[in-house]
């Protein structure tokens, strides 16, 4: 899937959901950025939840106007690579152990493989302001990765302000909050 950006000054962000994605689009909309949202979540569990998180996303970039990339739905291949580099089944992990940093490698490693790809120059993730993710794994991975290629973005920002900005973006353009993170073993946590 290749785009062709003959902008200079482009931004890919990777969002993982409509309401981590309110406050980061509105806060690079303050350094006059307007980034091309990607949607990259081939964690979420069942394929309905999926497409119910996608066309959240799909009603905020129409709100502001950027462009939507929509990554395709591998559940399967998502599966495959956690059970490959982990030793233990699945649902034995808890939330924010080893299985969630595959989980964020696999998902981010796509987005710098697309920004990479089609030659933005920047890009970042809503992930990276999660107050309930290991956001130090997130930005360290990604830098990490971003070696040679786009400039990873850290975001230098309350996690705690961002969450409350969420709430009250998601009520102002009535957007469905989720109730668990994404996979089949995140369902009853
Ligand atoms: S709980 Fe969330 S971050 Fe962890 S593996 Fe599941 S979807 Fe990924």
């Amino acid at each position: 899937m290749k785009k062709n950006n003959s902008s200079k000054n482009t931004f890919l962000l990777h969002c993982c959901c409509a309401p981590c994605a309110l406050p980061m689009i509105e806060y690079l909309k303050g350094l006059n950025i307007n980034p091309d949202l990607y949607f990259s979540n081939s964690n979420i569990f069942p394929k309905k939840e999926f497409e119910k998180r996608k066309e959240e996303v799909k009603k905020i970039a129409g709100f502001y106007h950027l462009n939507l990339i929509i990554d395709n739905y591998q559940h399967s291949r998502w599966l495959k690579f956690l059970k490959e580099n982990l030793n233990q089944p699945l649902e034995n992990y808890p939330e924010n152990g080893q299985r969630c940093q595959k989980c964020f490698e696999f998902r981010l490693k796509n987005t710098f493989d697309f920004a990479r790809d089609n030659n933005y120059q920047r890009w970042g993730t809503t992930l990276s302001v999660n107050r309930f993710k290991d956001t130090d794994f997130i930005n360290n991975f990604s830098l990490a990765i971003s070696n040679n290629g786009p400039q990873y973005f850290v975001f230098s920002v309350s996690k705690n302000g961002f969450s409350k900005e969420s709430l009250e973006l998601t009520k102002k353009y009535q957007i469905y909050r989720q109730k668990y993170c994404g996979c089949e073993f995140s369902i009853n946590h």
